[in-house]
């Protein structure tokens, strides 16, 4: 195969093979725009170096062969003594992973060419400064040497001197330095800095390929759910300086907020200095407005490629550029990572220009983003609490929990339960550990495009940054804010990563608008632009999806939020919830009966309950189908602990009830109860148990007929394997609507293997199927879905075994095969059987689509998920 591509040969949508950086880069120099020549090395080769720990044949002479013709075309050879060729070797996958993996600058600098360099750029301190840095960076990425032995010799040199900052360092330092790194390297490497260039290019690039594997991408990739098997591909670019003075300087750009999806200049400055100083956040940059005084020209011309870029990408864009003497050159771009309100407001905004068409719009929002407008916000502030600081509104959402001041701490904190904010003066990709368990993150510095940011976007999660008015000491755990006040570790902040105000103390959550829409107390046209956008986006999904979305709902209430926020009906209404609380005496008593009368007695008590409640949900779903599912769980359940019972006998504590009780609690006690005595298998072995929840069904929707509305009753068998046990009750509930004269679909789940595998027969007893993934992903897997994600999931995730738990994204390849069995088999027995999907999956952005690819009719979720489902399924049929 061919693993180098010239950036004339790519272009962006060859992501898989030249990451998305390379793909860009090709775009944008074969759309004439002003980008260093170079090329990549495919993402394919990285693949077979990580697998095979040597590089494919062959590649060694392709490099060689696109080196050449880059050395033709910039007139000059990798590290030539007196005008030395320098490159970066930068990785770059197909998905972003910033800051994850490595990069090493000046790439062709040794002792000789070091002087080249000196005497081309007529500036001899930048050359022997990007020497010192290219030993430094390769120091620690490519012969893994501990990157704070470098650090510490540059303070020691800054200390000797006196001065703080490195732009007081001179020439004669940093050779100082390049000494001082050489020695470092030989003894902590074991070898010589490495002076021929193209040696220290193929290390480089090795290097790049392994940083694919390093611990922070690859917890990076699990929290992005990123595939672990992509790898990276490199790209290897002629170098350009933005540190060679003042008429250069790096910066960075959104061709729109990408925090509000507003139009106009967003994005960052620094004057003399290299890229990787911008996104590390380390020295303050200017914002990116301020560029037209500095260099008008590069200004305008940096405004008109960004125009290019986003009529070009149809999309916001965002960039990473370099100054170098006067003239502008394009490091990156891609499209740019946003907040979920820009996504929506974006993607209408596109529609408006007329960019893209509403299907592209709906295409480009996920319900993942949807679920993320659905989260509260800060509502009024109380008295007691201050605002003691603001800083950039950098990801929004409202954040409130204990200061912490190092990731460490705050992944034990959170461990504990506890929500924690994590301050950082900025963030590295070191913290990422305790970024993933903070509800917030806090920094003093760093702008809209800082580590913190970029990353806390990417998560969904709440980011204020640079708070420069805090005074944040890691050493004593406490930040200082003006006027005094101190937050120590373990006080409650506040943080709006809305607007960037911080508070002292708790500061009360509000519902987000998105979910006033939702609940019709905020109209589409009360001038909330996400709110239009979500409105519009919505109509548009539902215009397109083909599955409908049910609400998961056991009462009125529920049932009636359910509605509002767009459900179609019922899909599953567990019965056994309404067994709960004060009603558990009634079941109690029907366990415990020893006559038929005093069964029929509890039986007839519990009824009267039920039918109320299902007159409630009826109603709230008037002309809308409801599931009822008949009970489910062991009945054990509804019995006090055997423990605590056993110890009041043995204490003398009991009544003779409680004694007749923990004989009961004996008796049906069970090693799996999952696998036991529940579902429709109650059914068969307590008589008259659904026989009573069939009538409280049939007479709720007989008074509500009478009371002229229009109920659907659909009544649902769960947990069964064999068309006889379906067969069974079907007999009993028929005799029982029949009696009452009500008519109602009979129907079962499908969450056993073995009904899946029957469902062929299993349609002749059933009117319609509902999958119940939860215990059909248990059943299948033999994974007990109460305890694998504390005992052993997290293992299982963090080798990769699993990319995401299937209790949470249908396993399409083996649960979602045994759902796609029973679809087809079922529909061939009985033409038209409709099918739901009730589990947890149902609002599942991935699963949804799978559901909606098998054909059902509909899936059935949480009322809160239900826009979310709404969305998914419209994205789903575009
Ligand atoms: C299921 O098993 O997927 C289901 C919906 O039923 P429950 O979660 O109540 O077992
Ligand atoms: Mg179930």
């Amino acid at each position: 195969p061919k693993y180098v591509y010239d950036f004339t040969e790519g272009n962006k949508d060859l992501k898989d093979l030249l990451g998305g950086k390379g793909a860009n880069l090709a775009e944008m120099t074969n759309l004439g725009l002003p980008v260093p020549p170079g090329f990549t090395i495919t993402s394919e080769a990285c693949r077979y170096y990580l697998d095979h720990e040597a590089m494919p044949e062959g590649l060694d002479a392709e490099v060689g062969r696109h080196l050449e013709a880059l050395e033709r075309e910039m007139g000059k050879r990798l590290g030539q003594p007196d005008d030395p060729l320098l490159v970066s070797v930068r990785s770059g996958a197909k998905f972003s992973m910033p800051g994850m993996m490595e990069t090493v600058l000046n790439v062709g600098l040794n002792d000789d060419s070091v002087h080249g360099l000196a005497e081309r750029s007529g500036n001899e301190r930048f050359a022997w400064d990007s020497y010192r840095r290219l030993i430094q960076m390769f120091g620690k990425t490519v012969l893994d040497i501990d990157g704070d032995l470098f650090e510490t010799a540059i303070d020691e040199a800054k200390a000797a001197k006196g001065v703080e900052s490195d732009l007081d360092l001179d020439t004669d330092d940093f050779k100082g330095l390049v000494a001082t790194y050489k020695t470092i390297v030989r003894e902590h490497a074991g070898r010589e800095f490495p002076t021929d260039p193209r040696e220290q290019m193929d290390l480089a690039i090795k290097a790049v390929f392994g940083s694919w594997n390093a611990p922070r991408a690859i917890l990076y990739r699990r929290q992005e759910r990123i595939p672990a098997d992509l790898g990276t591909a490199v790209n290897i670019v002629a170098m350009v300086f933005g540190n060679l003075g003042m008429d250069s300087g790096t910066g960075v750009a959104f061709t729109r907020d990408p925090a509000s999806g507003q139009q106009g200049i967003y994005g960052d400055y620094l004057q003399n200095a290299q890229g990787e100083d911008v996104v590390a956040g380390i020295r303050s940059t200017v914002p990116l407005a301020e560029l037209e005084q500095i260099d008008k020209k590069s200004y305008a011309e940096l405004l008109q490629i960004m125009e290019t870029l986003e009529n070009h990408y149809r999309d916001l864009c965002d960039i990473e550029f370099t100054i170098e003497g006067g003239k502008l050159w394009m490091l990156q771009t891609r499209v740019g990572k946003r907040t979920a309100a820009a996504a929506f407001r974006i993607a209408t905004q596109l529609v408006d220009q007329e960019l893209i068409d509403e299907d592209e719009a709906v295409r480009r929002v996920t319900g993942d983003q949807l679920a993320q407008l659905m989260f509260p916000r800060f509502g009024e502030i109380a008295d007691d609490v201050k605002k003691i600081t603001e800083g950039m509104g950098a990801s929004p959402g409202a954040a409130v929990g204990k200061a912490v001041f190092t990731s460490g701490r705050a992944v034990e904190l959170a461990d504990d339960g506890e929500d924690v904010i994590l301050l950082r003066r900025e963030t590295s990709p070191d913290d990422l550990n305790g970024m993933i368990a903070a509800r917030g993150i806090l920094t003093s510095r760093g702008g809209k495009t800082s580590h913190a940011a970029v990353v806390a976007r990417g998560m969904g999660k709440t980011c204020v940054c640079g708070a420069e008015e805090l005074e944040i000491d890691v050493k004593s755990r406490q930040a200082t804010a003006p006027g005094g006040v101190t937050i120590k570790e373990g006080d409650v902040i506040s943080i709006d990563g809305t607007t960037g105000a911080v508070y002292l103390g708790e500061v009360a959550v509000v519902d987000s608008p998105v979910v006033q829409y939702f609940e019709g107390t905020l109209a589409a046209s009360d001038g909330d632009e996400l709110v239009a956008s979500v409105d519009r986006l919505m109509r548009h999904a539902d215009s397109r999806r083909r599955l409908a979305v049910r609400a998961n709902a056991d009462n009125g209430e529920d049932a009636a939020r359910a509605r509002r926020f767009g459900a179609q009906g019922i899909g599953l209404c567990r019965t056994e919830h309404m067994f709960l609380g004060e009603r558990r005496q009634y079941v109690e008593d029907l366990i415990l009966a020893e006559t038929k009368e005093d069964r029929s007695a509890a039986l007839r008590a519990l009824e009267p309950l039920q039918k109320q409640d299902f007159k409630e949900i009826f109603a709230a779903m008037d002309g809308l189908p409801v599931t009822i599912r008949l009970i489910d769980p062991p009945l054990h359940e509804f019995l006090p602990d055997l423990t605590d019972l056993t110890v009041r006998v043995a204490t003398g504590d009991a009544s003779s009830d409680d004694e007749r009780l923990l004989e009961a609690v004996r008796r049906l006690h069970e090693q799996n109860p999952m696998l036991g005595l529940r579902g429709v298998r109650l059914g068969v072995v307590i008589p008259g148990l659904f026989g009573m929840q069939v009538r409280a069904i049939a007479e709720a929707a007989a008074e509500l007929k009478e009371a002229g509305k229009e109920p659907h009753a659909e009544i649902m068998i769960p947990l069964v394997g064999a068309v006889q046990e379906l067969e069974y009750i079907r007999e009993e509930a028929e005799k029982v609507l029949a009696d009452v004269g009500v008519e109602a679909l009979i129907g079962t789940m499908i969450e056993l293997p073995r009904a899946a595998m029957t469902a062929g027969q299993i349609a002749e007893a059933a009117e319609f199927f509902s999958f119940g993934t939860n215990d059909l992903t248990q059943t299948t897997w033999g994974f007990s879905r109460d305890d694998v994600e504390s005992a052993f999931f997290g293992r299982y995730l963090e080798l990769g075994i699993f990319g995401v738990s299937p209790f949470e994204t249908l396993d399409v390849d083996g649960v979602g095969r045994l759902v796609r069995i029973a679809a087809e088999e079922g529909r061939a027995t009985r033409p038209g059987l409709k099918l739901g999907i009730c589990g947890e999956h149902g609002g599942d952005p991935d699963s949804v689509h799978f559901f909606h690819e098998v054909g059902l009719d509909y899936v059935s979720c949480s009322p809160f998920r239900i826009p979310v489902a709404r969305l998914e399924a419209g994205r789903a049929a575009i």
